[in-house]
């Protein structure tokens, strides 16, 4: 198998997979979706509220805000089941919010939340939580533990998890008459005429539409895929790296691999 990375910042990744089986490649994108944990905000309590939101609404936002979140700091997910928030510092940390509005109306964000740890925090300062009107408060301790997405998707660290095909475009320079159909109908805009020649850049932006294909009456062009070769695409909520999230997918799929054969070894005695 071969990797190489495309694209890469600090929310996106992009790969490149060869000579790998496409089943390895999906097990990849769906355990980045469902199985890597991620911090979010699980209960709160109430110490005051006098704005127009139900105590519910308002927790339920807070757990969709994404949290910044060092695997390393906080034990599993199955190490903490029935911890009690309080007092589990390896399973819990805590965000508080205190807030009144001193204007006709403000607009309570995610930036206002307060962490009792510093590598915890809001992706975004600016999700909004709630609008308050002059004189309402909002005061609440918020307790956020890592979870998977397949509990919830409000665990999920990514917001893009997929694969595609790797392109492959043929050119019939014998059949070709360079009438530019095919370059006016590609939405990529990766088809070009130049000395004569019909010619492809950036094959990898090609998304397999076949738009090309339908209309060239002289079939001189073939769309196709090369086999065994994915493209990955991760983009991050923000909770973690996008490198992250896929090193963390493929130990998961590594560790379920190995109790399974465990399992199978069993069965053998
Ligand atoms: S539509 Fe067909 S004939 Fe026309 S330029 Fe494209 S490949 Fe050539
Ligand atoms: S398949 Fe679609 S995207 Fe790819 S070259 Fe043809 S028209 Fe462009």
């Amino acid at each position: 198998m071969k990797l190489k990375i495309l694209e890469k910042d600090d929310r996106r990744i992009k790969l490149l997979i060869e000579d790998a089986p496409l089943p390895l490649v999906n097990a990849i994108r769906r355990l980045a979706i469902s199985d890597v944990p991620t911090l979010a905000i699980d209960e709160v309590a109430f110490l005051d509220n006098t704005s127009v939101l139900y105590d519910e609404i308002i927790a339920h936002r807070l757990g969709l805000i994404p949290l910044t979140t060092d695997l390393s700091r906080f034990k599993p997910p199955e190490e903490c089941e029935g911890a009690n928030p309080i007092n589990n510092p390896e399973c819990y940390t805590r965000l508080f919010l205190d807030v009144e509005a001193k204007r006709d109306y403000e607009i309570i964000y995610s930036g206002d939340l307060q962490s009792e740890d510093p590598t915890v925090k809001p992706v975004s300062d600016k999700i909004p939580i709630a609008i308050l009107a002059k004189g309402q408060k909002i005061t609440l301790e918020a307790y956020a533990r890592l979870g998977r997405g397949k509990e919830h998707i409000k665990w999920s660290p990514v917001s893009v998890s997929a694969h595609k095909y790797v392109p492959e475009i043929k050119i019939d320079m014998r059949r070709c008459d360079l009438c530019g159909k095919c370059v006016e109908e590609c939405p990529k805009n990766i088809l070009f005429i130049e000395n004569n020649s019909l010619k492809v850049r950036n094959v990898l932006e090609c998304t397999l539409c076949r738009a090309c294909e339908e209309v060239c009456e002289q079939q001189a062009i073939k769309v196709s895929w090369i086999e065994n070769s994915y493209i990955l695409t991760i983009e991050s909520t923000g909770a973690l790296p996008p490198e992250t999230i896929v090193s963390e997918a493929a130990k998961i799929l590594e560790r379920k691999a190995e109790e399974f054969i465990k399992h199978v070894e069993e069965l053998k005695r």
